[in-house]
């Protein structure tokens, strides 16, 4: 596995991987790695000769007051993890490395933006379309690969590949969950013990919800409600973000299920903000 910290030797080995004939995946991580990422790099490494993963904590999509500085890093395990997954090449960059001290090209996908994980957040979106279309840049894939535990991200990417006529095919993969339903998260290590008890839950009401769906309800105030009365009761110590039920390809809320909706839900619980979802299908 290559390793570059400098973004034009990386897109140098990009080029020579293309030149020869390489199909080429890439992986952008915030590193801190686990089998959800782990799941990604494997699926690149399955369908592609050149497997490029990056690490890098973007520090244009945390808010002031949000985590950036605590968040978990650990990049000697990330290389060793990302190695033994199939990765060719580990890009890890630092800030300046990646944004000018006068950046101020930005790309925003309003619309995709405007609810869920944007109403609280609301820099978060233009500092991923922005980190994700220089990594793209620079490495210049067939394929990038995300997961649907950040649904929204993956929604809001594939709209900006297509507006931007980018050729690369932006795939999203299954959530990664621990035994007992939580969705592995880089932020699950914030979890005390008796909120990691708790965090379960989260996916435990989207499947309460996913039920009641498959039962006939498609009212989708009814429906959240619901998950916000599971919460109540098995996850006390969460404190809502928000509850919602959106048409999974434009992200917007839906009033009532039509054909298959997706229940998206951030709930914070102690220092972790922990976002998950599930597909309703009437
Ligand atoms: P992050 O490092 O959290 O920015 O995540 C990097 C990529 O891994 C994103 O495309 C995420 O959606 C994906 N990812 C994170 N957690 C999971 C998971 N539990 N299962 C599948 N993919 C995940």
């Amino acid at each position: 596995m290559h390793r570059f910290n400098d973004p034009k030797e990386f897109q140098e080995q990009a080029l020579a991987d293309r030149a020869r004939g390489k199909t080429t995946a890439l992986v952008p991580t915030m590193g801190f790695l686990h089998e959800g990422h782990a799941s990604l790099i494997r699926w690149a490494a399955a369908n592609a000769d050149a497997v490029y993963v990056s690490v890098f904590v973007n520090p244009t999509q945390f808010g002031p007051g949000e985590d950036l500085e605590a968040y978990p890093r650990d990049p000697g395990r990330d290389a060793a993890l990302a190695e033994s997954c199939g990765a060719t090449a580990l890009f890890m960059p630092a800030p300046g490395d990646i944004y000018a001290p006068d950046h101020c090209t930005w790309v925003e996908v309003p619309p995709l933006a405007r609810h869920l994980c944007g109403a609280s957040r609301p820099v978060h979106f233009r500092g991923v379309a922005t980190v994700v279309s220089i990594l793209l840049h620079l490495a210049l894939p067939h394929v990038a690969v995300f997961g649907q535990k950040d649904w929204q991200q993956l929604a809001l990417l594939r709209r900006m590949a297509r507006d931007l006529h980018l050729p690369c095919r932006i795939e999203g993969r299954p959530i990664v969950r621990e035994a007992d339903g939580l969705a592995l998260s880089s932020r699950n290590v914030y979890l005390g013990p008796a909120e990691r008890a708790q965090a379960p839950g989260l996916h435990a009401g989207l499947l309460h919800a996913a039920a009641l769906a498959r039962d006939g309800q498609r009212d989708a105030p009814t429906l959240k409600a619901a998950i916000a009365a599971y919460y109540a009761e098995h996850v006390p110590a969460g404190e809502v973000d928000y509850i919602e039920i959106v048409d999974p390809e434009n992200v917007q809320p839906v009033a009532a299920l039509e054909g298959p909706a997706l229940a998206a839900v951030a709930v914070r619980l102690g220092r972790a903000r922990l976002i998950d979802n599930e597909l309703l299908r009437p």
